[in-house]
């Protein structure tokens, strides 16, 4: 027997079988099979590389179960797409969706804001902060309720912190076993990979080789790691040395890595777009799996302890910082670097206070500086601190804005084949409410700076292959019914930095597994949201 005997034998054996099926598959189209939902006649993007065709897509339950020119199906439901984009259900690789997720009300928990963008599914936990208890976490968001899946990762955040605390230090062997016995367990339970923001302290305090023995744990069970890396700008490592840490880290661990929000902030590194792209497309070509998101603003969200802060002023806290900032050698210290950090992010004027319900809502850094007559670092410092006295208000009220991005490295970063959509969603930027239209209309429509096909293949299908997402991304019959249906001609953002909570306008339906999330362009109040949790990996023991 030839060693080919064999597969050939099975190729005509499936060939038959195809046959079989396909004659059955007729018989059932001529006595009109029943589905619940068909969205007929739209141009229908797969969420694949191929090209858009015009063509009907049938639902069943929870499933697709028919793309492309339909025969004699009947349908509870109809929906005439004619002119209309069908696509899968958007997914958004990194949110901060916790508040609307975690709301105790249920209108608030169907996550109107992502809906209304045709946002399908949404990654929690990300920058560091997923708690490692996973499966209890996800399960009673889901079972409360939601709108929209949930993917959720363990962070480095919660994990570090339960061990070290706030400290600035390295751990000792026995804590570093800690956390990685914590990253273990999230990844058992189902997370999709470990989040880490080492921009953000504590997390900052962890060199390199501690970050991939704790993520390790994450690799040998098939997870990536996705980082809102150390340096985007040039704070400390700088934005092309922290882009290769992040690489060496994936290559040391074993793992794909992914950049969340990927961008080049501040003017010290504006043009270095191009440099980041050979980096990663070094790292790709040496077979280290890697791929970025973006959000299409050129502003980005933080606070201003975040951006103005250097790290070593808040070790230990915010009462460490309260102490420091009333000693005067100390204060004279951070002052000097806020100097620094203020001319990174180009100037008092390009930070934009957007926390709500303050006096300084909606006003710049400068202005406010003007009016209480302060030097803007002392005006800074003052919402800081009350923001540490008061904590109870999201961020203590001192959110930003901050104007740091230049529009063509956005744009080259934009074009690159590893490259999908975030939203970054947070509150106060209208990235949280609009993120995909305003993609859609400033970036496709209007400056062209990528196609349609592209603009939804980065929303969707490519999303989905890098988080290896089981049966989502794609409109394929057996796969999951999320589709979103959208007007070409009227889907549109209404949020911007003023006005950031206004909701987006042109989906005309969405369909979150086989389930009306969004009709006519109102939410329709199903909660179909599930949480989207791998199965559980090779190398968790019985108790994991
Ligand atoms: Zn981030």
């Amino acid at each position: 027997m030839s060693p080919v005997s064999f597969p050939v034998r099975r190729t005509i054996g499936a060939l038959a079988a195809a046959a079989t099926l396909l004659s059955v598959a007729g018989a059932m189209a001529r006595t009109d099979e029943a589905v619940d939902v068909i969205i007929r006649g739209g141009t229908i993007y797969d969420g694949g590389e191929g090209e858009p065709f015009v063509g009907d897509v049938a639902i069943r339950g929870d499933r697709i179960v028919h793309v492309g020119r339909l025969g004699r199906y009947t349908a509870a439901r109809v929906i005439d797409a004619k002119g209309m984009i069908v696509a899968p259900g958007f997914i958004d690789p990194h949110t901060h969706a916790d508040s609307f997720l975690r709301s105790p009300d249920k209108a608030v928990r169907v996550n109107a804001a992502w809906l209304h963008q045709g946002v399908s599914t949404v990654m929690i936990g990300v920058d560091g902060n997923g708690t490692p208890d996973v499966a209890a976490d996800s399960g009673k968001l889901a079972a409360s309720g939601i709108g929209t899946n949930i993917v959720p990762f363990v962070g480095f955040g919660p994990v570090r912190q339960r061990v070290l605390g706030q400290d600035a230090r390295a751990p000792s062997a026995a804590e570093l076993d800690a956390m990685k016995a914590l990253v273990a367990k999230g990844m058992c339970e189902g997370a999709v990979g470990l989040s880490t923001g080492l921009f953000y302290a504590p997390q900052s305090f962890a060199a390199t080789s501690e970050v991939v023995a704790v993520a390790r744990e994450a690799a040998i069970r098939g997870g990536l790691y996705d980082t809102h890396q150390r340096d985007e700008s040039s704070y400390s490592i700088g934005l092309l040395g922290s882009v290769q840490e992040a690489i060496d880290i994936g290559r040391q661990a074993g793992m794909p890595v992914h950049f969340a929000h990927l961008k080049a902030l501040g003017v010290d590194v504006h043009g270095q777009a191009g440099a980041v792209i050979a980096a990663i497309d070094a790292a790709r070509k040496a077979g280290i799996d890697v791929t970025a998101d973006q959000y299409p603003w050129l502003a980005s969200g933080s606070s201003l302890d975040a951006s103005l802060l250097p790290r070593w002023a808040v070790d230990g806290g915010g009462a460490a910082l309260l102490k420091r900032l009333d000693d005067p050698a100390a204060l004279a210290r951070i002052r000097a670097e806020m100097q620094d950090n203020l001319r990174r992010r180009g100037g008092a004027s390009a930070l934009l206070l957007i926390a709500g319900g303050f006096p300084w809502t909606g006003k710049t850094l400068e202005q406010v500086a003007t009016e209480w007559k302060l030097d803007s670092r002392d005006a800074a410092l003052r919402i800081i601190r009350q923001g540490i006295m008061a904590p109870g208000q999201k961020g203590g009220g001192t959110a930003v804005a901050s104007f740091n991005m230049a529009q063509a490295d956005v744009d080259l970063l934009m074009q690159q084949p590893w490259m999908v959509t975030s939203s970054d969603g947070s509150d106060g930027h209208p990235r949280m409410f609009a993120t995909f239209p305003e993609k859609y209309v400033h970036y496709v429509r209007e400056r062209k700076v990528i196609s349609l096909a592209t603009f939804i293949r980065q929303s969707t299908g490519r999303t989905a292959d890098i988080y290896k997402l089981d049966r989502r991304g794609y409109l394929r019959p057996g796969y999951f019914a999320d589709v979103v249906v959208l007007d070409p001609a009227g889907y549109a953002p209404r949020a911007d930095y003023v006005r950031p909570r206004e909701l987006s306008v042109g989906v005309q339906s969405l369909f979150v597994n086989g389930a009306l999330a969004l009709d006519d362009g109102r939410t329709m109040g199903a909660a179909a949201g599930r949480a989207l949790l791998r199965p559980r990996p090779a190398g968790c023991a019985a108790g994991d």
